[in-house]
């Protein structure tokens, strides 16, 4: 690398906030470490200063691409939300009503949520601020749709097809047989511990109903192409599984029961399924191992950067947000 990149990138790094004492773990966290070391400096050590306007342009793209989405994640987010509105709205329905009310409630909600993402790609204020509505798909995958309107017009299509499948699925069914007053709705993110790591793990729909602990889980792809083919390189459990096994030790400490059950939906394509899972609670020494080794990781300078090296697994780089900082960092 030449000094002046070097310098540059000197620059970008956010090397504020690095010690022991500062370190906290997630299953994200783990993933990228496990799959590409440099998409980890990236994301957790170049984007983090981006959000200031006067960082250098390398942070500010990195922090960008930290916010880019891909459209199956947004669908899942935009599902998740809209359960999570329909279920509070439905906690004041008398019960002999709550049938034909949750469909109803959901599809009002969806439909809202919908209104506002086509406002947000019309105005494209995405261009301005990364935080909102930002899509993978738009960047870097630009043959994916023919503009923002597609976008929103697939959402929908995907939306409908789903939704068919909603009221005699099991799914519907779960909720049903559920107290209503049962079902809590979760925050963007959780705090907990493994000893003395702080562990983030990303909630789901949860509920706490005779005795037993219930939560929600959905996969939503438009098509097989959209499917990620890239799972880890070592052998490691997939991210999926590991954040439903962080949210079974969660849910176990939490309601003191080890009756746990994850109900998991996927639409791929026209093919809609449905299974209950029995997580295990995640092995705390999984989570001690993956701290330590990335304790042992900490950048220090632009000389780090060895320690991070690209993966360059096509596959991976084809579909990684990361991909403009990490072409400019392997020049
Ligand atoms: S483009 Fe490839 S090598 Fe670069 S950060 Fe992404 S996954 Fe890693």
């Amino acid at each position: 690398m030449h000094d002046f990149r070097k310098s540059v990138l000197q620059s970008a790094l956010w090397l504020r906030d690095i010690s022991q004492d500062t370190f906290s773990w997630s299953a994200e966290k783990h993933r990228i470490f496990h799959t590409c070391r440099r998409a980890y400096l990236i994301r957790y050590y170049i984007a983090q200063g981006g959000w200031d306007a006067s960082a250098s342009p390398i942070a500010r793209k990195a922090f960008t691409e930290k916010y880019l989405r891909t459209f199956p994640a947004w669908l899942e987010e935009l599902f998740s939300e809209s359960l999570s509105d329909a279920l509070l709205q439905l906690r004041t329905v008398p019960k002999h009503r709550y049938a034909d009310e949750l469909i109803h409630t959901l599809k009002l909600r969806l439909s809202h949520r919908i209104f506002l993402a086509e406002a947000f790609l019309a105005e494209k204020r995405d261009l301005t601020d990364p935080k909102k509505l930002s899509f993978f798909d738009l960047y870097y995958r630009t043959r994916r749709f023919s503009g923002r309107r597609q976008i929103i017009a697939e959402c929908k299509q995907f939306f409908r097809k789903f939704l068919s499948c909603l009221p005699a699925s099991s799914l519907a069914e779960r909720i049903l047989r559920t107290d209503a007053l049962a079902w809590r709705v979760p925050p963007a993110f959780l705090l907990t511990h493994c000893g003395a790591i702080p562990v983030y793990l990303r909630p789901r729909i949860h509920a706490f109903d005779q005795g037993e602990a219930v939560f929600l889980s959905f996969s939503l792809f438009p098509s097989e192409s959209d499917l990620p083919h890239t799972g880890y390189s070592c052998g490691e459990p997939d991210a999926g599984a590991l954040g439903d096994s962080l949210f079974a030790s969660y849910a176990s400490g939490r309601f003191r029961t080890e009756r746990i059950t994850c109900h998991a939906v996927m639409q791929c394509g026209p093919e809609f399924s449905e299974e209950e899972l029995r997580p295990s609670p995640a092995p705390e020494k999984l989570i001690r191992e993956s701290a330590a080794r990335m304790l042992a990781h900490l950048p220090s300078s632009a000389d780090s950067l060895e320690d991070f090296p690209p993966g360059r697994e096509s596959a991976r780089c084809s579909r990684c947000r990361f991909q403009g900082t990490c072409s400019y960092l392997d020049c």
